[in-house]
């Protein structure tokens, strides 16, 4: 039976001709979902690879199946890898074998896609009984067949024998690559051979036996050959083993002792100390790093009953229900709505469900609570959507906090130094949550993503963090002095003591700096010479628009609208709809609100606009193309807007044009729901700028368009076509680059032929970089998130338009994202 949950597929699948090639014999393959290898059949556990990647179980039968999770894990010197077993154990089918980070193992080998191998035991025949497709642990994949008469080859060779001593130079030793090849190399030779290390000897021939020594780098073997061809044999076998078999990393044969293995770290730090991850909350820190793992909770597996386990599930899941609610009671924005989604999803009937029947079968409260989370956890990450991958955390979170509760563990508080800088491999929300932010001035993460709930916490907060930083974060000892900017997307690890204490004198002043601009935020924004630049914030909620008016914004460029249709089960309807728009124009007293249409589709799921699977998610339905494809929501949408009072303060803005057609499509709606409830006065509407397309078409759409208002994280995607939430790729995604500038400036001046407006309501608004660019090129709005307002406006006082236009001149004639950034920072010093 399926020893992972994961995707089943033939061995051809397997990027490694070991293994593709059936060198070791016949099976499967499985990319897992899940975290835990299980025994695929009883029996006894015949080898398991000291880095604890791989485990072979010998059925009573004798037949041998070998599991080797990932390819290439062997290098990871067992990290990620915890067995659950040891060579001896007798296991039942289902029991777990090896326990495994599947994160950690997808960013350090090539792939975890993992053979499931019928190793050639002479007498039995793999028949696959499952066709590709997803598996859950204990689904059958295949059977074993007893072939009828076959036996096992025990032909008798004599002639002479030959042997031979070397040392092993592989940097893994003989693990199952090498092993195999052992078997291939020596297919047409007439001899046996056997190895032999500290008096263990196997045939050479199999690679379960070869595997069975546990051959390391730097061990000294004995090769020993029978037969008419046994000089010949030896010396081959003996010279493809000393040249390193073309492993990976393989050293030249220590002469002397035995050396220590070469421990090959996931990564190691480099030589100048600066790693960069992606930006989940910006900001400048100086301090000490501080590693933080989340503490094993003890589970009691022994069931005392089905009724006694649901009443101690119950009362454990009542109990943090009681805790949120009175968390949600002293939350407030984002935080409040994050709360109360895990309050919405701990009240999951099919979670609560699944948890009974696991009870029902026998499970203690804890295994059955486990045992519900894992697969909606697993089917969250595998969908292979970023952001639905990142709810898997908030799942994760609530496992954790019901598991404490049933073993009457409190949950510890956080307790670090003052100006702690926390290393962490993930982070769940109420981690953050718990962070009090007078020890922990900064989190840097291994893995997580920008727009898990944790990045938006940290935001929140004001912590700077960084993600997607990978294993090399391993490497900072405790301790070590690291200066983390945030917005740059850099970590220093282990910087001199004058850079520290420049970036001290940089944080001191950045503090300084924002104290003045806070208190002269309520200004209205001119630049130095009386030009009238408007700065407004960026909103998600009521709670966004109050810190918005304490920061002085003027207005609303963007209110991403999404955010009330996003983790609900339905679309709000018209009234609520225009009760949320309504309490956000009257907190924004009677300031312009600009609401955007819902911009949903590509990384924003809601889960009851069904979006069906799509290859290129960035490039379908997505923005107003969903409201097309939905007219019934664009247009409640657009009543709940029309409802708001005064008529004019909310003006509407259209997600993700491509041509003026769709501009008339939205007018269209807009006038006729216009007509219908009486409205005579002007309602605005304006489109994003987020399409190369909208971009160099800007003077058509200015044409027919209120204002134009540049999205230009969108912006960036398309024209650099690289993908905004892919971490991979996300330190060269620059709004800089010059292809989006000359795009920035093909918007302003379309807009200006037509006399429109054009604003920006991506992320360069709030770089205090590229403002300056972007009041050169033509931008007189600029909506940024509300925390830096004051620093924007602060700044846009300082400038003239003479010389920002000159600026702007000079960067697009840059060449490179960088040189821009060089050109910026000596502007602004
Ligand atoms: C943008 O694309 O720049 C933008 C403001 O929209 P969002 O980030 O919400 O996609
Ligand atoms: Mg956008």
């Amino acid at each position: 039976m399926s020893p992972l949950a994961g995707w089943l597929s033939g061995l051809d699948e397997v990027p490694d001709p070991v293994f593709a090639q059936r060198m070791l014999g016949d099976g499967v393959a499985i990319d897992p979902t899940g975290d835990c290898l299980h025994a695929p059949c009883g029996g006894e556990v015949t080898v398991l690879q000291p880095s604890g990647h791989a485990v072979t179980i010998r059925t009573a039968q004798g037949a041998e199946i070998l599991m080797h999770i990932g390819l290439d894990t062997v290098a990871l010197k067992g990290e990620g890898f915890a067995p659950c077993v040891a060579v001896g154990d007798h296991v039942a089918a289902g029991a777990p074998l090896i326990r495994f980070d599947l994160d950690a193992i997808a960013c350090a080998a090539p792939s975890t896609i993992t053979p499931v191998l019928l190793l050639e035991t002479p007498g039995f025949a793999l028949v696959r009984s499952r066709e590709d497709g997803p598996v859950q642990v204990g689904d059958a994949i295949f059977a074993l067949e007893p072939q009828a008469g076959a036996t096992a080859e025990t032909v008798q060779v004599t002639g002479e024998t030959v042997e031979r001593t070397i040392i092993v130079p592989l940097a893994h030793g003989i693990h199952a690559r090498p092993a195999a090849r052992i078997r291939d190399l020596l297919g047409e030779h007439a001899a046996d051979v056997t190895i032999t290390r500290q008096q263990r000897s196997a045939n050479a021939r199999s690679p379960v036996g070869l595997l069975t020594l546990a051959i390391g780098y730097g061990d000294e073997i004995q090769i020993l050959a029978t037969g008419p061809d046994a000089a010949a044999t030896v010396e081959t076998l003996a010279a493809l083993i000393e040249s390193g078999m073309g492993e990976k990393g393989h050293g030249p044969a220590p002469v002397a002792a035995p050396a220590a293995p070469v421990v090959q770290a996931p990564a190691t730090l480099p030589a100048d100390g600066i790693l960069t991850g992606v930006t989940a909350a910006p900001g400048l820190a100086v301090g000490q790093a501080r590693r933080f793992r989340l503490p094993e909770i003890q589970v009691d597996a022994t069931s005392k009953g089905a009724a006694e386990e649901q009443a101690r599930l119950d009362a454990a899941c009542a109990s943090l229900t009681a805790r949120l609610d009175a968390e949600i009671g002293h939350a407030a924005g984002p935080q409040r709505a994050i709360i109360e989604a895990h309050r919405a999803m701990l009240g999951d009937a099919d979670l609560r469900a699944s948890a009974a029947k696991a009870i029902q079968d026998g499970a203690s409260a804890g295994i059955a609570w486990r045992a519900a989370i894992a697969p909606q956890a697993e089917a969250l990450v595998a969908s292979g959507d970023a952001r639905l991958a990142e709810r898997a955390d908030d799942l994760r979170d609530l496992e954790r906090r019901v598991l404490l509760i049933l073993a009457g563990a409190e949950e510890a508080p956080l307790a670090f130094p003052a100006n702690t800088i926390l290393i962490a491999d993930d982070l769940l929300p109420s981690q953050v949550t718990a962070i009090d932010p007078r020890q922990v001035i900064g989190l840097c993460v291994e893995r997580g993503g920008p727009t898990s709930h944790a990045a938006i916490l940290a935001a929140n907060i004001g912590l700077p963090m960084l993600v997607s930083l990978g294993p090399v974060l391993r490497q900072i000892a405790e301790d070590t002095p690291l200066i983390l900017d945030a917005g740059l997307a850099r970590l220093q690890v282990g910087p001199s003591v004058e850079t520290l204490d420049e970036a001290r004198r940089e944080v001191a002043e950045r503090a300084a700096r924002r104290a003045v601009a806070l208190a002269a935020a309520a200004r209205p924004c001119h630049m130095a010479d009386g030009t009238r630049i408007e700065v407004f914030a960026n909103l998600g909620s009521q709670a966004d628009a109050r810190i918005a008016i304490a920061n002085g914004a003027e207005g609303s460029g963007l209110l991403r609208t999404e955010f009330l249709f996003l983790d609900r089960e339905t679309a709000p309807s018209v009234d609520e709809q225009a009760a949320d728009y309504q309490a956000i124009a009257d907190t924004l007293a009677g300031r312009p609100l600009i609401v955007r249409l819902l911009d949903v589709g590509g990384d924003k799921p809601a889960p009851y606009l069904p979006i069906p699977a799509e290859e290129n998610p960035a490039l379908g339905l997505r923005g107003i193309r969903v409201g097309f494809a939905h007219p019934q929501l664009l247009e409640d949408q657009i009543r709940a807007i029309l409802r708001v009072r005064p008529i004019g303060q909310c003006r509407i803005m259209i997600p993700m044009i491509a041509g003026v057609d769709e501009l008339r499509r939205v007018r269209e709606i807009l006038d006729r729901v216009r007509a219908e409830l009486g409205i005579t006065e002007k309602v605005e509407l304006g489109v994003m700028v987020e399409t190369p397309a909208a971009a160099v078409t800007a003077d058509l759409l200015a044409a027919e368009a209120d204002f134009l208002s540049i999205g230009t994280n969108d912006l960036t995607q398309y024209a650099l076509a690289m993908d905004r939430g892919n971490a991979s790729v996300a330190s060269a995604i620059d709004g800089l680059h010059p292809a989006v500038l000359r795009l920035i400036a093909d918007t302003c001046k379309g807009a200006a032929s037509r006399g429109r407006w054009t604003g920006v309501c991506g992320g360069l608004a709030s770089d205090p970089l590229a403002v300056p660019i972007l009041i050169g090129l033509g931008v007189t709005e600029l909506s940024a998130t509300a925390a830096i307002v004051p620093e924007i406006k602060a700044l846009v006082s300082e400038l003239k338009l003479d010389a920002v236009r000159a600026h702007a001149q000079a960067a697009l004639a840059c060449a490179t994202a960088a040189d821009v950034r060089a050109l910026a920072r000596e502007f602004t010093a």
